[in-house]
Order: C-alpha cells, then structure tokens, then sequence
C-alpha cells in the first residue's frame, strides 16, 4: 500500500468504526495499526455498553450508540456472531450523598430520554438476587444497558464491514507536504490527503513533534476474572464507586471483579486490589465469596481533564484526531464515529462541541464524572 485519500492510524473501535462510516460513504480509505485489529484497549474492554452518564452529551451519544448496537447485523450489512445482553446496570449508593448525586444523574439522563430511575436499597436487593442491602442507602438503575457477549467480535465486525485495507505499520512520525500528509512509518512513507489519529494513548506521542500537544495521559487499568462458573451468581452489573468495587458475571462464565481505583503497576499493588474486591463481595455480593479470581486482564484508558474524548481537526489541513475515550471508547464509537466521518467528509470542523480539540486551557471543562 502506498497510500489512501484518509489513512486511520489505529485499528481500534474508535480507527475502525470511522474506517466502516468513511467507506460505506464511498471514500477511498485505509487502516493502518502496528500490531493488527483490537492490539489496544479494544482488545481488553469487557463489552459494557451503557447510558448512565452524568453529562447530556454521553447520553445522548450512548442512546444513538446503544441502538446501533441492538441492531448491528442491519447497521454492518452482515451477520456478526456477538449478542448485546440487556442485563441493566446497578450503581448502588451506600451514602445518601452518593445518593443526591445519582438522582441529579438520573434527571440528566431522563432529560435525554434514558429510562433510568432511582430505586429503593429493597428494590435494589430485588433487581440483584443476593445483593446485601444492610448498608445501602439505595441506588440508580437501567435495564437497557448491558454487555456484548464477544465483545472482540464486534471490533472485528466493524474491520470486515469497512471492507477496507488494513495494514500493519508502525506509524514514527507525519510531515504535511504541498497538498497532502507523509505518515512515516518503520516499513516505508504512506501518503494521505487526510490523516485521523485514532492511536488511543499514542496520539499525543505523534502530534508532539508537530508542536501540538493534546491532554492525554496513559492510565493502567486491571481486572479480576475467575475461572468459567456455571451457576449464574450476579446477573445484573453492580458498581458500588463509595467501594471503588463492581462485579458481573460474563456471557463466557467468568465473573469480573474490579477495585476500580486500580491504577499503577500489578506487580506491586495487586493485592491491594485483590483486598478491596475481597471487602465489597464481604459486604455486598456474599454469593461470590467462594469464587477465586486467578486472571488479571490490563489495559489502559487514554485519560484525558474532563474525562471526554478529543475529536476534531488539529494542526494544518487535513489532520484529525479521535482519542481519550477515557474508558468509554467501545460504548461511544458508533455514535462518535459516524458523526466524524460526515465531519471530514464535508471538511467541517469538529463534529462534537464538547469533544472539540481546542477546549482546553480556557474557560472551565465539563467534567464527566460517571466514569468506572
Ligand atoms: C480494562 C478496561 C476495561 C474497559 N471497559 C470498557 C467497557 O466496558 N466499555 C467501553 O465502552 N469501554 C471500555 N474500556 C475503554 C475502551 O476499551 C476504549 O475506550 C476503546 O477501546 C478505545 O478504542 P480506540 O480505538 O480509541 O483505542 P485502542 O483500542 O487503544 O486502539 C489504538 C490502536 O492504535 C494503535 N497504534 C498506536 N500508536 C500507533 C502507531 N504509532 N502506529 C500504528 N498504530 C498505532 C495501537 O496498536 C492500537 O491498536 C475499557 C478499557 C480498559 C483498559
């Protein structure tokens, strides 16, 4: 391959998604990744999809990205063998200050038309069998969100569909020329009219030399997974954030559980974890006491101040960016991606206000604070 109207660097949801709008809109585009479909924190990411978010705009995107998914046979043109379970979402407050935070949520929510609602510590222990109320205060609940039983099928569903080149390579650097892009790479120069970083946490590495940087830092994420149980123990996902806990039992078997302050090296710090996941099955899911978790899954979140994706033009002519999905990247692509596709196809600026690369440094950020 020599090269490509826009060339993606990044074969992640996010590069992938953008790949499949862009072609099926009739553009000339091509993937290129170093080291092959879902090498990132696509390939690690359980498969949660969700519309509890504490910002209009993320639920919105993930209202228009929930529906893509319930029909993604339709939406991709082909059969995908991966299924989006609609097993609801339970985050649980201990506090009746975690409490009023919930409730402020759940007005956004309902306000962009997300059926959430609070529920009751009694109808919290309804909803999850098993579930210890004695410390609840209560909680918020939606029964459309969910989680794809393959979520790596997916990823490659959006890759066939794009029907597009995939290339591994190693992208070193961009240089723009007269009328277009230079993508160096360890294998030999690419040449592009547009380029879209879509690299996660190794954005910020390729626009630094470029005299560009973008506020995105690298944060190590861990979780716990035991051997497959047949015995369906957890039903529903529960996050208790006063607990820094959650626990779901996967459409494979294996329960994950996660300290979901795990962040930093699991060499020094996985017990610690391993103590905080033992402390919130103690108090709240006893049913799990005796499932042992020997798998630690690591991946990490491109982190970015208010916690929200940058996507948009940087820099000279025809350069975008599409990363710090900040831990949501799965869940919003459809909705982000088709937005971003019709953006550069009209030469528009950035397709999302709020993700907009130049928000930062000014006026303050909204934050989005329903992060897990
Ligand atoms: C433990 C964990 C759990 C998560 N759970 C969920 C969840 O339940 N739901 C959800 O919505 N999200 C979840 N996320 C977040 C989600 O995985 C990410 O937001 C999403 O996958 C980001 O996709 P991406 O395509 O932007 O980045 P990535 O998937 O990281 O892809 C970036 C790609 O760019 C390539 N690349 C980088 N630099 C270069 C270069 N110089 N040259 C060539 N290629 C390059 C990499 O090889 C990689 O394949 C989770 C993440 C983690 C780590």
């Amino acid at each position: 391959m020599e090269g490509a109207e826009v060339i993606v660097v990044g074969a992640g949801i996010t590069g992938l998604s953008l790949a499949f709008f862009l072609s099926r809109a009739g553009v000339d585009v091509a993937v290129v990744d170093r080291a092959g479909i879902a090498a990132g924190a696509s390939g690690v990411q359980p498969g949660g999809v969700r519309q509890q978010w504490s910002t209009e705009v993320n639920c919105r995107l993930a209202r228009e990205s929930v529906d893509f998914y319930a029909h993604l046979d339709e939406e991709l043109g082909q059969g995908v063998d991966a299924r989006l379970d609609r097993c609801g979402y339970l985050f649980v407050a201990l506090t009746e200050g975690a409490l009023g935070g919930m409730r402020e949520d759940v007005a956004v929510q309902n306000s962009c038309g997300v059926p959430s609602r609070m529920v009751t510590a009694t109808e919290a222990g309804e909803i999850v069998p098993g579930l210890s109320t004695a410390s609840i205060a209560g909680g918020a609940w939606c029964s459309e969100d969910g989680y794809f039983d393959r979520p790596q099928t997916v990823v490659e569903a959006f890759a066939q569909a794009a029907a597009t080149q995939i290339a591994i390579a190693d992208v070193v650097s961009l240089s723009r020329g007269a009328d277009d892009w230079e993508i160096r790479t360890r294998t030999g120069p690419l040449r592009a009219r547009t380029v879209v970083l879509a690299s996660g946490v190794d954005a910020r590495a390729l626009l630094r030399p470029l005299g560009l940087d973008v506020p995105i830092e690298p944060e190590a994420r861990h979780l716990f997974l035991s051997e497959p149980v047949a015995e369906r123990l957890v039903e529903p996902l529960v996050v208790v954030g006063e607990r820094s806990f959650a626990a779901k039992h996967l459409a494979n078997g294996r329960i994950l559980a996660s300290d979901l302050a795990a962040s930093g090296d699991a060499t020094q710090h996985r017990e610690r974890w391993r103590a905080t996941v033992a402390r919130g099955i103690d108090e709240l899911l006893p049913a799990l006491s005796y499932v042992s978790f020997p798998l630690l899954a690591s991946g990490m979140y491109d982190v970015t101040p208010d916690h929200q994706p940058i996507v948009g033009p940087v820099g000279e002519e025809g350069l975008w960016i599409a990363a710090g999905y900040s831990g949501h990247g799965f869940m919003l692509a459809p909705a982000i991606s088709r937005r971003l596709a019709k953006a550069i196809l009209e030469g528009r600026g950035a397709p999302i206000h709020e993700f907009s690369p130049d928000r930062f440094g000014g006026e303050s950020l909204a934050l989005e604070r329903n992060v897990v």
